[in-house]
């Protein structure tokens, strides 16, 4: 399961684009400053692969889960 600063955001959908399983989409609420931002349409179906993590270029996603079973 992925965690999203809402407020890092900006809403370029990269995330939406390249999840692989494509159960991420832009919502209808705005942040602060305006930016639409994403949700998991399906929680279950992440496999925690990081790709949107590593694709998001404001660092608004984080694998907590991940982190720990690495430590
Ligand atoms: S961790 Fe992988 S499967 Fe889960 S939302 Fe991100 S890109 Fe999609
Ligand atoms: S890649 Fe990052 S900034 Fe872009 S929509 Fe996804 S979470 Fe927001």
């Amino acid at each position: 399961m992925i965690e999203l600063n809402v407020m890092l955001c900006k809403g370029c959908s990269y995330c939406i684009k390249f999840c692989p399983k494509k159960i991420l989409e832009l919502g209808t609420d705005r942040n602060k400053f305006g930016h639409f931002y994403p949700h998991l349409t399906d929680e279950a179906k992440c496999i925690s692969c990081g790709i949107c993590a590593t694709i998001c270029p404001e660092g608004a996603i984080e694998l907590p889960e991940k982190e720990k079973e690495e430590q």
